[in-house]
């Protein structure tokens, strides 16, 4: 009788293949096998957790794989390794006094420039608030379809992704590329090996290569580039990128996920029974057994399960797991176990969706005789999606508000006042005024909170009576020595409240900063 294995070679196959060659494969997937088949049951295993901390790597050789979470993650690899790459590329018309690059992040003007948003280092909270989002965004989607993120949008799986189907391009799928490492070192072999690392190292090469055209013009970067005329950092960041992208992606791959990612472990607690995970139907698919075995059970009328033990799913794993073991903290959720699945079942004649996301909870009530639940819309995934919107329309209606003119002063330290020959009280102050605007402005600066006082500045600013005119250039700090004068009486240790109050004499848009006058 045939095993589910030799069926499924034949099934996937189409059959007909050379029996020795067969036998080698065989053998050649036995060693590479990453757990024996567990026994066939009723129940699904419970996972093991009395493993050692540390597995030694054993070589992972994912087959190709076609389906619809196939085609997804293809969609998702192209669109975010374009938008990564190309976007450096996309240039926003700012005017003639600021950069043209939609995203930069300039570091030695201290400003981040996302298309239409300019975000100076006072308005770091900016971050905060996408940081918060970007966490909630991660635990919405652990509550709706768990480890979605891991599968489908993770760098680490994108660029995994994108090495092994390099490597699959080289070397052949899975079943040639196992028969050529059975094969002794021969000049083809290294050939093929050199080609592999070359093209692996050139990806590596280019991701690092795009991630410092965020930090400077990204054209006359790639310029500096080619023609070694670029600053030593960027060749220093290029070359950290390519041996991490290198390393992680072709080398280390699921072992980044199993050892070094802490997102799994948080992700195991975030979870509930509800959150829908790739998940085998044991409730359909055991007893598992042979395509015949099955069919002549089924005929005697006794239980049957729908997987034929073909190891398919198994196969196509990029982290080589078995998800008819349970739930894995190895397993990514990217589904392509599901289309390799769904592919054996058209080839036999079963419904769909052995394996499908499901949840544990789903299984037992169907064999309870009740109807599956899928609950997406629940009290966390409310409470997640509300928390988001919320913070997104603080952020948003802070932009939308935000302020394009801005005062900040600082008291002297020592000393805190001065008593003038005349009797007169002064205190200095440094101010600091911000022009967020793209277009040079002219403000006045007065400071009230005392009856009789006396503005000055130390530089080539223009006073006119207690005001005091500065021009500011576009997108600009200017900073000035401030001197508040008074005759007025003082209460004893005084410190009387300061507004310091900046108009802009075109538009009348004003911001203050507050202080205090300090008295003997
Ligand atoms: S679950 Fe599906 S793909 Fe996996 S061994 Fe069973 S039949 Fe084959
Ligand atoms: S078990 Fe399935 S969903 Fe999980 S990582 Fe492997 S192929 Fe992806």
């Amino acid at each position: 009788m045939h095993s589910g294995r030799d069926i499924a070679l034949d099934l996937c196959e189409g059959g007909g293949g050379q029996p020795a060659l067969l036998n080698l494969v065989k053998e050649a997937e036995a060693a590479a096998s990453q757990s024996p088949a567990p026994a066939a049951g009723v129940n699904v295993p419970e996972p093991d957790d009395e493993g050692p901390l540390y597995v030694a790597r054993r070589k992972i050789y994912p087959q190709r794989v076609h389906g619809t979470f196939r085609r997804i993650k293809w969609a998702v690899l192209f669109a975010t390794l374009g938008v990564y790459y190309l976007l450096p590329f996309v240039r926003w018309d700012r005017g003639p006094n600021a950069p043209s690059q939609a995203v930069l992040v300039d570091f030695p003007n201290r400003r981040f420039y996302f298309f239409f948003i300019e975000l100076w280092p006072q308005e770091i909270y900016y971050f905060t608030g996408l940081l918060i989002i970007a966490a909630l965004g991660l635990f919405l989607m652990n509550a709706v379809a768990g480890r979605i993120w891991c599968g489908y949008l993770c760098p680490q799986t994108v660029w995994t992704d994108l090495f092994q189907a390099i490597e699959r391009w080289v070397e052949g799928d899975r079943r040639l590329h196992l028969l050529r490492d059975q094969q002794p070192w021969t000049a083809e072999r290294v050939a093929r090996a050199a080609l592999k690392h070359f093209l692996w190292l050139m990806v590596a090469w280019w991701t690092g290569g795009a991630w410092v055209l965020y930090f400077a013009d990204a054209p006359t970067l790639v310029k500096d580039l080619a023609t070694f005329e670029a600053p030593f950092i960027a060749y220093m960041w290029i070359g950290i990128l390519t041996v991490t992208t290198y390393s992680f992606a072709g080398l280390m791959r699921e072992q980044v996920c199993l050892y070094m990612c802490p997102w799994p472990r948080i992700q195991a607690a975030l979870t509930d029974e509800y959150a829908l995970n790739v998940t085998y139907r044991y409730d359909r698919g055991e007893p598992r057994g042979s395509v015949k075995r099955s069919a002549a059970l089924r005929e005697q009328g006794k239980p049957a399960g729908d997987c034929v033990d073909c190891y398919q799913c198994v196969y196509v794993c990029p982290t080589g797991i078995d998800i008819r073991g349970g739930p894995n903290l190895g397993c990514i959720q990217c589904g392509l176990c599901i289309d390799a699945c769904d592919g054996v079942m058209a080839k036999i004649g079963r419904p769909a969706r052995l394996i499908a996301y499901d949840t544990d909870l789903n299984i037992k009530r169907r064999q309870s005789g009740q109807p599956p639940v899928v609950k997406i819309v629940r009290l966390r995934t409310i409470l997640y999606a509300a928390i988001i919107a919320a913070v997104s329309a603080i952020m948003l209606y802070s932009l939308a508000t935000r302020q394009i003119e801005a005062i900040s002063v600082i008291h002297d330290r020592n000393p805190m006042y001065v008593r003038l020959s005349d009797g007169e009280i002064r205190n200095g102050f440094t101010v600091r005024i911000l022009n967020k605007s793209l277009e040079t402005r002219e403000f006045a600066l007065t400071v009230e909170g005392l009856t009789d006082v006396d503005l000055k500045v130390i530089g080539d600013a223009v006073t006119t009576g207690r005001t005091v005119m500065i021009a500011v250039g576009p997108d600009q700090t200017y900073e000035l020595r401030a001197l508040v004068s008074t005759y007025q009486k003082l209460p004893p240790n005084a410190s009387i409240p300061l507004t310091f109050r900046l108009t802009d004499v075109k538009s009348g848009r004003q911001a203050t900063a507050a202080d205090h006058f300090r008295g003997p």
